[in-house]
């Protein structure tokens, strides 16, 4: 990978270039390093390839925004192995890969540590992060602290990567642009290229003396503990956004952000789907028969259902307003309380034979079984 250098800049292109720019811009670079205008010339063959890769990529909307977010391993499933940073999806080894492109330029002394790769402000990396919650937290809402190992804009030098009381020197060969435009004469015409900077490494800028915190790079590893407010009603599977909580950003852009999942614990009591809450009452038939007045456990505690004469097994009763806020509107679902009867079990002598009335009376007929007592 020591190799791999960054797709805008094999095409010589910013990261805002539009379709059309980066179809001019691989045009020219497949015309200046076609293999058949440079037979035998394995340099400008690679160069071809690259630009091939590089347009691939970059002219697939789809493909070109995961290469945005997440860099080679966006796109080539074979870059992410061992970018691993414990469990989070962030990719931090962007610096340590510009690090080895302009590193393996060679010839170039000097640069004192990490260079930046691009001139353009880059958007810091987003990062995700897991957080288990239970049953309450997650339908009334809570505050819960998490650690995340992240990259922050190093506090000595401000991001700048130069050591204090120091300034980077404009590169003087691009002139801080950062890429420089070759010509190449061939039978065909003049063509011209632009690449990254040789003298900068891109970055427009060269730097003397390295901040010796960040060793020139302008960012820090830390494990960053932040207050995460879990709004009422989230539910399982879902996720936060914290803006700006990511990575930090390079050359002045924007720090990524932070997406906390949530894993929500199933409650005892409770059945949840989306804003309903669903329990289950048990009485005798006669409760039902009759009509009786229960208690029914709700997220606010509990309350007193009023069950009428002649319920069926099965009949549900609604609670309005007992449900689960919802996280846009802050709105309350409703609860539902079916009713389960029980069959009356272990009746003593007395029980029985008022039963045996009943059933009497109602003229059903069911088991007569000598008396045991
Ligand atoms: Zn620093
Ligand atoms: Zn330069």
């Amino acid at each position: 990978m020591a190799d791999k250098r960054d797709y805008y800049e094999v095409l010589g292109v910013s990261k805002g270039a539009s379709e059309d720019e980066i179809k001019k811009a691989y045009r020219k670079a497949a015309k200046a390093n076609h293999p058949d205008l440079h037979p035998g010339d394995k340099e400008a063959e690679a160069r071809f390839k690259e630009a091939n890769e590089a347009y691939a990529v970059l002219s697939d909307p789809d493909k070109r925004a995961k290469y945005d977010q997440f860099g080679f391993a966006g796109v080539d499933p074979s870059f992410a192995a061992g970018a691993g940073a414990g469990g989070f999806e962030g990719f931090g080894d962007l610096g340590d890969i510009f690090g080895d492109i302009f590193g393996g330029f060679g010839g170039f002394g000097g640069f004192g540590g990490r260079q930046q790769s691009r001139t353009g402000p880059q958007r810091g990396e987003s990062l995700r992060a897991r957080l288990t919650l239970t049953f309450e937290e997650a339908v009334f809402g809570c505050k819960k602290d998490i650690t995340i190992p992240r990259v922050e804009q190093c506090p000595d030098c401000k991001g700048t990567g130069c050591q204090s009381g120091t300034t980077p020197e404009v590169c003087p060969q691009c002139r801080g642009a950062g890429t420089v435009r070759t010509q190449q004469r061939t039978p065909f015409g003049v063509f011209q290229s632009s690449g990254p900077c040789p003298k900068c490494g891109g970055s427009g800028r060269i730097i003397h003396s390295p901040c010796s915190k960040c060793r020139g790079s302008g960012t820090i590893r830390t494990q960053k503990k932040l207050n995460v407010t879990i709004p009422a009603g989230i539910d399982d599977g879902e996720t936060v956004s914290l803006r700006g909580q990511g990575n930090a950003g390079a050359n002045g852009g924007p720090a990524g952000d932070l997406l906390v999942q949530v894993q929500v614990r199933p409650s005892q009591a409770f059945q949840r789907e989306g804003t309903s809450i669903y329990v289950t009452a048990q009485m005798s038939f006669v409760q039902a028969a009759l009509g009786a007045e229960i208690q029914v456990p709700t997220l606010d505690g509990d309350v007193t259902l009023n069950i009428p004469e002649g319920t069926q097994n099965g009949a549900v009763f609604r609670l309005r307003g007992k449900g689960v806020p919802s996280v846009r509107s802050g709105a309350r679902g409703d609860q539902f309380v079916t009713v389960q009867l029980l069959t009356p079990k272990n009746l003593s002598h007395k029980q029985k034979e008022l039963l045996q009335q009943f059933a009497e009376i109602s003229g059903e007929k069911f088991n007569r079984k000598k008396r045991k007592f």
